[in-house]
């Protein structure tokens, strides 16, 4: 399928950009960009998260600080971690990984952390200046969606987007950056009626629900693009044998010869993430020498 938008390609050339800037801040100005990730308990999908980030945060050049701690950590001992990576100079962008143990206020945590170090985006002040088509700090999947959407089809203005999901962490945002960009927005969710119908109007669809393909060909209008954000782990029988693989939301098979671009699962939205994540934290780095914001467009 030559319809394939390559997220893992991209994801490299956003890294290639991530490192010029960090070599740039480092030689000019002596600082390099230092990111710090909490993991509270050991859920086995988090842990290789924060493996990866922090193995990605080494290899364009800046600092990776990892500090995990038991499933079992009071709130106080974690919120006093926060508070010291918000004052140390060395640290530019905390991310607590998600989800916390049942015993952690997840939003009492989110928002203790410095706004201009939430590099995930999910401080309620970013979500307010995102909101209100201010600078902040942009949730990183969404962003990895919207510099996708932008490499395949450069102006965004006046197309059609259908953005399936309404969280917090992808939908909403994904919707905000999207107006930004002078699309007309709908977003649609559980409740949505006639949602094939709405879907086979849109120019673009970003599908952040977990169900797995559950977007097929009489939901794509011919020409669109699609973005497929989620990660489902299904069972499948693959050459006779009954494999776990992983799948989006997306009937990709169905795709084929029918839209513009498509992202695959795994391949496509995921590599972006932890991309935007190392852009984030660079971008928090640049401003608090008061530098002008790297460009990753
Ligand atoms: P949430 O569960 O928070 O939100 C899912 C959304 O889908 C909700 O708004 C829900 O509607 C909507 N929904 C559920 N069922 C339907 C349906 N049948 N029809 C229409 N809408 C429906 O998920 P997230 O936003 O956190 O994540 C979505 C997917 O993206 C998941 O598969 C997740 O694993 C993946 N993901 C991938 C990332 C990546 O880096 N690639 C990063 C983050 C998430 P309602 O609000 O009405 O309940």
């Amino acid at each position: 399928m030559n319809e394939i938008i390559d997220g893992k390609k991209f994801s490299q050339t956003i890294r290639t950009k991530v490192k010029n800037y960090v070599d740039v801040i480092k030689e000019r100005h002596g600082v390099t960009p230092g990111l710090a990730v909490i993991l509270v308990g050991e859920d086995p999908a988090s842990q290789v998260y924060v493996r990866n980030k922090g193995k990605q945060t080494l290899e364009v050049g800046m600092n990776s600080y990892e500090h995990k701690l038991e499933a079992s950590t009071s709130s106080d001992v974690l919120l006093n971690l926060i508070e010291k990576l918000n004052k140390d100079v060395n640290v530019h962008g905390v991310l607590c990984q998600l989800p916390l143990p049942d015993h952690l206020n997840e939003k009492e945590v989110i928002n203790s952390i410095d706004p201009k170090k939430d590099v995930d985006g999910f401080h309620i002040s970013n979500v307010g200046l995102l909101n209100t088509g201010q600078k902040s700090m942009i949730p990183c999947t969404p962003l990895g969606c919207l510099l996708l959407l932008k490499d395949r089809l450069g102006d965004l203005s006046g197309k059609n987007a259908v953005i399936i999901g309404r969280s917090n962490i992808v939908g909403k945002p994904m919707a905000n950056l999207l107006l930004q960009e002078n699309c007309t927005v709908t977003i649609a969710h559980s409740r949505t009626e006639n949602i094939e119908t709405i879907c086979a109007q849109a120019d673009i669809i970003v599908a952040a629900v977990g169900r797995p393909e559950m977007i097929k060909k009489e939901w794509v209008k011919p020409g669109a693009t699609v973005i497929d954000v989620g990660i489902n782990r299904v069972t499948k029988n693959i050459d006779g044998d009954e494999k776990t693989t992983l799948v989006g939301d997306v009937c990709f098979t169905d795709m084929a010869g029918l839209v513009a671009g498509v992202t695959p699962v795994p391949g496509g939205v995921g590599p972006m993430t932890i991309a935007c994540l190392l852009a984030n934290t660079v971008t928090a780095c640049y401003r608090s020498q008061d530098l002008s914001d790297p460009e990753f467009t």
